[in-house]
């Protein structure tokens, strides 16, 4: 455990991370400094709780000798590690780590790590579920929205943690050894902000990195790009939707658990409600995860008996006349909705867009063109999305989602689904992909309560057209 008591900490990004570091800091006896590059106004109620700590604050600006003054500088996620001052405190020898490095380097009890393109949230709750219904008091954080750091500072005491790591923890991890690491699948993100998808492969295979053979790895079996590249010591442990072979598989509405030297176990899953082979796969990771840390079949049965769906991941928002208006406003990337569609075997809807993230959409042509009967694109990303995907099916591009759910309504017809699944950041017009899947529900409540749509365009059609009338009126 480091003694940081004295020591110049500087925290840089003072978002809910970067406030529960400085205070976890500052209970250490570390003298705290917190830079963000937006002014105190622009940062909300975590700028007013920073006022309030014992530390000196920098906002609006990063003063590049803060940086390399420190003795420590703790970065929050959603900072680039290549900004200038950062490279300038690197090369006078400065430490620069991540919130979760910090973390674990005071914790001393077993972490289960869960990261992956997609899926994190859904198995982090998952497993954090199977392990409380054990008995067993458990954390459930990271970058599920409750820093680790938090933990540090709770008067409970954990027996065990449950934590969601994103790629961009991983990258100022040095020291974090998670006793189980679940690694759930690798797709192109994030291009953005890596140089390139091979970094991003990188970045996610650190998860592995300070394991050793007494560890726990949980993987997709045969996965050609995490078997490939990822380096593996410990031991693995691999789940398929079909294959006999592996720890965890799929057979005639059961999950088949193989966790030598334990007996072969078999969960019902007639009421599991989470739609999609997507998920079934997370569930998988989940069990073979749980199963680890000595979680109780029991218990594991009603986690999937009892487990709802979470919001924004494919979330049934409404129900109406026979049409399913899916908010899966999380797909933020193009293999999430690549899931999503092939999750439906009805007509879909698509409503897509948002801020670009430099990938390629080609991954969705084919599945566009069977199943998808109307796109609805919007935001930034239109007409990027239009050029790959707008001749492939009727295409309709509107401004934003308040002139989409009006096209999607006036083509909607009984037993079609109408799916948000973005495959882009919510970022050009929202906070974040909760106040984006929020709107999408309430615009769907409202014009489907007015019953107001818009005009069915004849395709090909590519417009931003606003043509309402009466649905009555329609039918
Ligand atoms: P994350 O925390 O990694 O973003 P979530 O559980 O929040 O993952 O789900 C994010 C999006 O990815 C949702 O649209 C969801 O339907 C989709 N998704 C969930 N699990 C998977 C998976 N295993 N593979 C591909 N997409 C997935």
């Amino acid at each position: 455990m480091e003694n940081l008591r004295n020591k110049n900490v500087l925290v840089v990004g003072l978002a809910r991370t970067g406030l529960a570091v400085a205070e976890f800091l500052l209970d250490q006896g570390a003298r705290v400094t917190i830079t963000d590059h937006l002014p105190a106004e622009d940062l909300g109620s975590e700028a007013d709780s920073a006022l309030r700590l014992e530390c000196s604050l920098a906002l609006g600006g990063h003063p590049a000798e803060l940086f390399t003054d420190a003795d420590l500088i703790v970065v929050s996620p959603g900072v680039p590690l290549n900004l200038p001052q950062l490279q300038e405190a690197r090369s006078k020898s400065v430490p620069i780590i991540g919130e979760l490095e910090l973390a674990s380097r005071f914790l001393k009890l077993p972490i289960v790590a869960i990261s992956g393109t997609n899926g994190k949230t859904t198995t982090t709750e998952l497993v954090g579920d199977m392990i409380n219904r054990s008995g067993q008091r458990v954390f459930v954080g990271g970058n599920i929205g409750n820093p680790l750091v938090n933990l540090l500072r709770e008067k409970e005491d954990f027996e065990v943690a449950v934590v969601e790591v994103s790629s961009f923890q991983l990258d100022s991890m040095d020291t974090f050894h998670p006793q189980v690491a679940v690694l759930l699948n690798i797709s192109e993100d994030h291009l953005d902000r890596y140089d390139s998808f091979s970094d991003y492969v990188e970045s996610k295979c650190r998860l592995f990195s300070n394991q050793t053979a007494d560890d726990i790895a949980v993987v997709p079996a045969r996965d050609p790009l995490i078997g490939v590249r990822c380096t593996i010591r410990s031991r693995q442990l691999n789940f398929s939707l079909s294959k006999q072979s592996a720890h965890a598989y799929l057979e005639s509405e059961q999950l088949v658990c193989r966790v030598m030297p334990g007996p072969v176990r078999r969960y019902d899953l007639r009421r599991w409600q989470l739609v999609g082979s997507h998920n079934q796969q997370n569930l998988m990771a989940a069990v073979l995860a749980a199963t680890c840390m000595g979680a109780k079949p029991e218990a594991i049965q009603k986690t999937i008996d009892n487990f709802k769906p979470l919001p924004h991941r494919l979330e049934l928002a409404h129900h109406w006349r026979g049409i399913r208006f899916y908010n899966d406003s999380k797909a933020t990337n193009v293999d999430s909705v690549v899931r999503s569609l092939e999750t439906f075997t009805a007509p879909i809807i698509l409503l897509a867009g948002g801020r670009d993230k430099e990938g390629s959409y080609n991954p969705l042509t084919g599945l566009v063109r069977q199943r998808v009967k109307m796109l609805v694109l919007m935001g930034e990303a239109r007409f990027r999305l239009a050029k790959t995907l707008g001749n492939l099916t009727c295409t309709v591009v509107v401004d934003d989602m308040e002139a989409a759910v009006p096209v999607a309504l006036g083509a909607a017809a009984p037993g079609d689904v109408v799916l948000l699944s973005p495959a882009c950041s919510s970022f050009d017009h929202y906070e974040n992909y909760k106040a984006r899947g929020d709107h999408f529900r309430s615009l769907v409540h409202k014009f489907t309560a007015m019953e107001v749509f818009d005009e069915t365009p004849s395709c090909p059609w590519i417009s931003a057209g606003r043509n309402k009338r009466k649905l009555n009126a329609h039918n």
